[in-house]
Protein backbone atom coordinates (compact mmCIF):
# COMPACT_ATOMS: atom_id res chain seq x y z
CA UNK A 1 0.00 0.00 0.00
CA UNK A 2 1.58 3.45 -1.01
CA UNK A 3 0.74 6.82 0.30
CA UNK A 4 -1.67 7.42 -1.98
CA UNK A 5 -3.46 4.61 -1.49
CA UNK A 6 -3.09 4.63 2.33
CA UNK A 7 -4.59 8.23 2.11
CA UNK A 8 -7.37 7.25 -0.27
CA UNK A 9 -8.74 4.06 1.62
CA UNK A 10 -8.36 5.65 5.45
CA UNK A 11 -8.52 9.42 5.59
CA UNK A 12 -10.30 10.06 2.99
CA UNK A 13 -14.30 10.41 3.09
CA UNK A 14 -16.85 11.64 0.53
CA UNK A 15 -18.71 13.62 3.86
CA UNK A 16 -20.08 16.77 2.98
CA UNK A 17 -18.98 18.86 5.64
CA UNK A 18 -20.21 22.33 6.70
CA UNK A 19 -17.60 25.10 5.30
CA UNK A 20 -15.57 23.10 3.18
CA UNK A 21 -15.53 23.94 -0.18
CA UNK A 22 -12.34 21.70 -1.37
CA UNK A 23 -11.16 18.99 1.17
CA UNK A 24 -8.50 16.33 1.25
CA UNK A 25 -7.26 15.50 -2.55
CA UNK A 26 -6.04 19.34 -3.52
CA UNK A 27 -2.37 21.04 -2.64
CA UNK A 28 -5.05 22.81 -0.32
CA UNK A 29 -8.23 22.70 1.91
CA UNK A 30 -10.20 25.81 0.96
CA UNK A 31 -12.54 26.80 3.83
CA UNK A 32 -15.60 28.99 4.36
CA UNK A 33 -15.28 30.92 7.79
CA UNK A 34 -18.78 32.11 9.51
CA UNK A 35 -18.27 36.08 8.66
CA UNK A 36 -19.35 37.40 12.64
CA UNK A 37 -16.43 34.44 13.95
CA UNK A 38 -12.54 34.44 14.36
CA UNK A 39 -10.47 31.85 14.14
CA UNK A 40 -8.79 29.86 16.75
CA UNK A 41 -5.57 27.28 15.58
CA UNK A 42 -4.32 25.12 17.42
CA UNK A 43 -1.49 22.05 17.10
CA UNK A 44 -0.43 19.54 19.03
CA UNK A 45 2.19 16.16 18.33
CA UNK A 46 2.28 12.90 19.99
CA UNK A 47 4.98 11.27 20.07
CA UNK A 48 5.88 7.37 20.41
CA UNK A 49 7.41 6.95 23.59
CA UNK A 50 7.27 10.53 25.03
CA UNK A 51 3.39 10.92 25.03
CA UNK A 52 2.37 7.24 24.83
CA UNK A 53 3.87 3.64 25.00
CA UNK A 54 5.09 1.92 21.98
CA UNK A 55 2.26 -0.81 22.54
CA UNK A 56 -0.69 1.61 22.35
CA UNK A 57 -3.57 0.80 20.36
CA UNK A 58 -3.65 2.86 17.46
CA UNK A 59 -6.88 3.41 17.63
CA UNK A 60 -6.77 5.14 21.40
CA UNK A 61 -3.53 7.27 20.14
CA UNK A 62 -5.35 8.94 16.94
CA UNK A 63 -8.47 9.41 19.70
CA UNK A 64 -6.15 11.28 21.64
CA UNK A 65 -4.29 13.58 19.25
CA UNK A 66 -7.81 14.39 18.30
CA UNK A 67 -9.15 14.94 22.16
CA UNK A 68 -6.18 16.75 22.96
CA UNK A 69 -6.55 19.68 20.29
CA UNK A 70 -10.33 19.94 20.92
CA UNK A 71 -9.37 20.36 24.41
CA UNK A 72 -7.38 23.56 23.62
CA UNK A 73 -10.05 24.62 21.22
CA UNK A 74 -12.90 24.51 24.63
CA UNK A 75 -10.40 25.94 26.71
CA UNK A 76 -10.82 29.29 24.01
CA UNK A 77 -14.37 28.95 24.27
CA UNK A 78 -14.39 27.88 20.96
CA UNK A 79 -16.23 25.75 18.30
CA UNK A 80 -14.35 23.21 16.56
CA UNK A 81 -14.75 22.99 12.93
CA UNK A 82 -11.94 21.70 10.93
CA UNK A 83 -8.45 19.43 11.15
CA UNK A 84 -5.54 18.64 9.48
CA UNK A 85 -3.25 15.19 10.50
CA UNK A 86 0.58 14.74 9.72
CA UNK A 87 1.21 11.49 10.41
CA UNK A 88 4.75 9.60 10.50
CA UNK A 89 4.47 6.06 10.20
CA UNK A 90 6.68 3.29 11.05
CA UNK A 91 4.48 0.08 10.79
CA UNK A 92 2.25 0.96 7.84
CA UNK A 93 0.16 -2.07 8.27
CA UNK A 94 -3.29 -2.20 7.21
CA UNK A 95 -4.29 -2.92 10.52
CA UNK A 96 -2.59 -0.22 12.10
CA UNK A 97 -3.62 2.39 9.77
CA UNK A 98 -7.05 0.68 9.86
CA UNK A 99 -7.34 1.05 13.78
CA UNK A 100 -5.74 4.62 14.09
CA UNK A 101 -8.62 5.66 11.25
CA UNK A 102 -11.33 4.57 13.37
CA UNK A 103 -10.20 6.28 16.18
CA UNK A 104 -9.39 9.44 14.31
CA UNK A 105 -13.00 9.49 13.03
CA UNK A 106 -14.71 8.05 16.06
CA UNK A 107 -13.33 11.75 17.82
CA UNK A 108 -14.00 14.30 15.11
CA UNK A 109 -17.60 12.35 14.28
CA UNK A 110 -18.32 13.17 17.81
CA UNK A 111 -17.69 16.55 18.02
CA UNK A 112 -17.83 17.75 13.98
CA UNK A 113 -15.24 18.32 13.19
CA UNK A 114 -13.53 17.61 9.59
CA UNK A 115 -10.45 16.42 8.32
CA UNK A 116 -9.48 18.27 5.16
CA UNK A 117 -5.88 17.42 4.60
CA UNK A 118 -2.79 16.24 6.12
CA UNK A 119 0.48 14.90 5.31
CA UNK A 120 1.71 11.49 5.55
CA UNK A 121 5.52 10.20 6.08
CA UNK A 122 7.51 7.21 6.90
CA UNK A 123 9.86 7.32 10.00
CA UNK A 124 11.60 5.34 12.52
CA UNK A 125 8.86 6.42 15.55
CA UNK A 126 5.22 7.25 15.24
CA UNK A 127 4.71 11.07 15.28
CA UNK A 128 1.01 12.40 15.11
CA UNK A 129 0.13 16.29 14.72
CA UNK A 130 -3.05 16.89 14.64
CA UNK A 131 -4.33 20.83 13.96
CA UNK A 132 -7.66 22.11 14.81
CA UNK A 133 -9.21 25.57 13.29
CA UNK A 134 -12.05 26.40 15.73
CA UNK A 135 -14.24 29.41 15.44
CA UNK A 136 -15.40 31.74 18.39
CA UNK A 137 -17.81 35.04 18.32
CA UNK A 138 -15.51 38.14 17.70
CA UNK A 139 -13.28 39.23 21.13
CA UNK A 140 -15.38 36.92 22.90
CA UNK A 141 -12.51 34.14 23.33
CA UNK A 142 -11.60 33.13 26.32
CA UNK A 143 -7.66 34.33 27.60
CA UNK A 144 -5.83 32.58 30.42
CA UNK A 145 -5.10 36.78 31.13
CA UNK A 146 -8.45 38.06 32.16
CA UNK A 147 -8.31 36.93 35.44
CA UNK A 148 -9.37 39.75 37.87
CA UNK A 149 -8.80 39.93 42.03
CA UNK A 150 -12.20 38.89 43.69
CA UNK A 151 -12.87 36.19 40.85
CA UNK A 152 -14.20 32.78 42.12
CA UNK A 153 -11.61 29.96 40.71
CA UNK A 154 -13.85 27.01 39.06
CA UNK A 155 -13.09 23.77 37.49
CA UNK A 156 -15.48 21.85 35.61
CA UNK A 157 -15.94 17.90 36.28
CA UNK A 158 -13.82 16.29 38.70
CA UNK A 159 -9.68 16.06 38.83
CA UNK A 160 -7.20 13.40 39.35
CA UNK A 161 -9.71 10.49 37.40
CA UNK A 162 -7.09 10.18 34.55
CA UNK A 163 -3.46 10.27 36.29
CA UNK A 164 -5.97 7.33 38.66
CA UNK A 165 -6.60 5.82 35.55
CA UNK A 166 -2.96 5.68 34.37
CA UNK A 167 -1.48 4.36 37.51
CA UNK A 168 -3.93 1.27 37.61
CA UNK A 169 -3.08 0.47 34.08
CA UNK A 170 0.77 0.38 35.17
CA UNK A 171 0.20 -1.36 38.13
CA UNK A 172 -2.01 -3.98 35.85
CA UNK A 173 -5.28 -2.92 37.75
CA UNK A 174 -8.30 -2.23 36.37
CA UNK A 175 -11.10 0.25 36.86
CA UNK A 176 -13.28 0.71 33.92
CA UNK A 177 -14.54 4.74 34.60
CA UNK A 178 -10.71 5.82 35.61
CA UNK A 179 -9.30 3.77 32.89
CA UNK A 180 -11.43 5.50 30.66
CA UNK A 181 -11.07 8.45 32.15
CA UNK A 182 -7.61 8.24 31.14
CA UNK A 183 -7.74 6.33 27.53
CA UNK A 184 -10.84 8.06 26.03
CA UNK A 185 -10.57 11.66 27.69
CA UNK A 186 -13.60 14.27 27.28
CA UNK A 187 -12.74 18.00 25.76
CA UNK A 188 -15.12 20.21 27.65
CA UNK A 189 -16.66 21.84 24.22
CA UNK A 190 -19.67 22.69 25.64
CA UNK A 191 -18.63 23.65 28.94
CA UNK A 192 -16.27 26.43 26.93
CA UNK A 193 -18.90 27.69 24.53
CA UNK A 194 -21.13 27.93 27.97
CA UNK A 195 -18.34 30.75 29.55
CA UNK A 196 -17.93 33.17 26.56
CA UNK A 197 -18.95 36.75 28.01
CA UNK A 198 -18.74 34.81 31.06
CA UNK A 199 -15.63 33.28 32.50
CA UNK A 200 -12.75 36.22 32.69
CA UNK A 201 -9.86 33.91 31.89
CA UNK A 202 -9.61 29.50 30.93
CA UNK A 203 -7.35 27.20 30.65
CA UNK A 204 -7.17 23.46 30.06
CA UNK A 205 -6.23 21.28 32.73
CA UNK A 206 -3.57 19.16 30.47
CA UNK A 207 -0.53 18.74 32.93
CA UNK A 208 -2.34 18.92 36.53
CA UNK A 209 -4.22 21.98 37.97
CA UNK A 210 -1.81 23.46 40.19
CA UNK A 211 0.61 23.55 37.05
CA UNK A 212 -1.55 24.90 34.91
CA UNK A 213 -3.69 27.25 37.18
CA UNK A 214 -0.43 28.78 38.21
CA UNK A 215 -0.08 29.66 34.30
CA UNK A 216 -3.41 31.50 34.14
CA UNK A 217 -2.80 33.40 36.94
CA UNK A 218 0.67 34.25 35.66
CA UNK A 219 -0.73 35.42 32.63
CA UNK A 220 -3.11 37.62 34.15
CA UNK A 221 -0.55 39.02 37.10
CA UNK A 222 -2.58 38.30 39.67
CA UNK A 223 -2.17 35.42 42.63
CA UNK A 224 -4.48 32.72 43.86
CA UNK A 225 -5.95 30.51 47.02
CA UNK A 226 -7.67 27.20 46.71
CA UNK A 227 -9.04 25.09 48.73
CA UNK A 228 -7.96 21.39 48.71
CA UNK A 229 -10.95 20.03 50.35
CA UNK A 230 -13.04 21.66 47.72
CA UNK A 231 -11.69 19.67 44.82
CA UNK A 232 -14.38 17.84 42.99
CA UNK A 233 -13.22 14.04 43.31
CA UNK A 234 -14.95 11.23 41.83
CA UNK A 235 -16.76 8.19 43.85
CA UNK A 236 -14.28 5.71 41.85
CA UNK A 237 -10.98 7.90 42.95
CA UNK A 238 -12.27 7.75 46.65
CA UNK A 239 -12.58 4.30 46.44
CA UNK A 240 -9.58 3.25 45.17
CA UNK A 241 -6.95 5.72 46.71
CA UNK A 242 -6.40 7.00 49.59
CA UNK A 243 -7.27 10.17 51.02
CA UNK A 244 -3.44 11.65 50.52
CA UNK A 245 -3.27 10.15 47.38
CA UNK A 246 -6.62 11.54 46.07
CA UNK A 247 -5.91 15.22 46.36
CA UNK A 248 -1.99 14.59 45.16
CA UNK A 249 -3.62 13.04 41.60
CA UNK A 250 -6.38 15.86 42.00
CA UNK A 251 -3.75 18.61 42.77
CA UNK A 252 -0.93 17.72 40.14
CA UNK A 253 -2.60 14.57 38.31
CA UNK A 254 -2.45 15.16 34.23
CA UNK A 255 -4.57 14.40 31.41
CA UNK A 256 -7.88 15.01 32.45
CA UNK A 257 -8.46 18.12 29.85
CA UNK A 258 -11.07 19.42 32.34
CA UNK A 259 -11.29 23.53 32.25
CA UNK A 260 -9.71 25.41 35.16
CA UNK A 261 -11.51 28.84 34.96
CA UNK A 262 -12.38 32.29 36.83
CA UNK A 263 -15.28 34.30 36.92
CA UNK A 264 -16.84 37.01 38.77
CA UNK A 265 -19.17 36.64 41.44
CA UNK A 266 -22.59 35.12 40.31
CA UNK A 267 -21.55 35.35 36.46
CA UNK A 268 -21.61 31.79 36.29
CA UNK A 269 -24.94 30.78 38.73
CA UNK A 270 -27.25 28.17 37.02
CA UNK A 271 -23.99 26.43 34.88
CA UNK A 272 -23.76 22.72 36.14
CA UNK A 273 -20.38 20.90 36.14
CA UNK A 274 -18.81 23.26 37.97
CA UNK A 275 -17.28 23.46 41.42
CA UNK A 276 -15.74 26.94 42.98
CA UNK A 277 -12.49 25.71 44.31
CA UNK A 278 -10.88 29.01 45.77
CA UNK A 279 -10.52 33.24 44.65
CA UNK A 280 -8.31 35.20 42.49
CA UNK A 281 -6.26 37.43 44.52
CA UNK A 282 -3.86 40.69 44.37
CA UNK A 283 -0.55 38.92 45.26
CA UNK A 284 1.10 36.54 42.95
CA UNK A 285 1.27 32.42 42.82
CA UNK A 286 -0.80 29.92 44.25
CA UNK A 287 -1.72 28.98 47.47
CA UNK A 288 -3.24 25.69 48.64
CA UNK A 289 -5.06 25.69 51.48
CA UNK A 290 -6.86 22.89 53.87
CA UNK A 291 -8.50 23.68 57.57
CA UNK A 292 -7.06 26.85 57.16
CA UNK A 293 -3.53 25.51 56.89
CA UNK A 294 -0.94 26.24 53.70
CA UNK A 295 -0.24 23.25 51.86
CA UNK A 296 3.55 23.13 50.28
CA UNK A 297 2.37 21.56 46.78
CA UNK A 298 5.15 20.13 44.94
CA UNK A 299 4.59 20.50 41.42
CA UNK A 300 6.38 20.72 38.05
CA UNK A 301 4.16 19.80 35.81
CA UNK A 302 5.88 17.77 32.98
CA UNK A 303 8.06 19.39 31.02
CA UNK A 304 10.00 19.09 27.89
CA UNK A 305 13.90 19.42 27.79
CA UNK A 306 14.84 19.20 31.27
P1 LIG B 1 1.31 17.58 -1.51
O1 LIG B 1 2.40 16.75 -2.14
O2 LIG B 1 0.71 18.57 -2.42
O3 LIG B 1 1.69 18.14 -0.18
P2 LIG B 1 0.24 15.10 -0.68
O4 LIG B 1 0.51 14.21 -1.84
O5 LIG B 1 1.13 15.04 0.49
O6 LIG B 1 0.11 16.56 -1.22
O7 LIG B 1 -1.24 14.83 -0.18
C1 LIG B 1 -2.30 14.65 -1.10
C2 LIG B 1 -3.59 15.08 -0.43
O8 LIG B 1 -3.87 14.21 0.66
C3 LIG B 1 -3.56 16.49 0.14
O9 LIG B 1 -4.84 17.06 -0.02
C4 LIG B 1 -3.29 16.27 1.61
O10 LIG B 1 -3.83 17.31 2.40
C5 LIG B 1 -3.98 14.93 1.88
N1 LIG B 1 -3.34 14.11 2.94
C6 LIG B 1 -2.10 13.61 2.96
N2 LIG B 1 -1.90 12.89 4.09
C7 LIG B 1 -3.04 12.94 4.80
C8 LIG B 1 -3.47 12.42 6.05
N3 LIG B 1 -2.67 11.68 6.84
N4 LIG B 1 -4.72 12.71 6.46
C9 LIG B 1 -5.52 13.47 5.70
N5 LIG B 1 -5.21 13.98 4.51
C10 LIG B 1 -3.97 13.73 4.06
MG1 LIG C 1 1.11 20.07 -3.39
Amino acid sequence: MDEFELIRRFFERDADMPGVVVGIGDDGAVLTPEPTMQQIQVVDTLVEGVHFPPDTSPADIAYRAVIVNLSDIAAMGGCPRWMTLALTLSDSSENWVESFSSGLFEAADKYDVALVGGDTTSGPIVTVTVTITGEVETGAALLRSGAKTGDGIFVTGTLGDAAAGLKLLQRGESDDFLVRRFLRPTPCISAGRALVGKASAAIDVSDGLVGDLNKLLAASSVGGEIDIDKLPLSESLRERFAAEEQQYLALCGGDDYELCFTAPQNAVDGITGITEIGRVNDSTGLICRQNGDIVEVDDSGYRHFQ
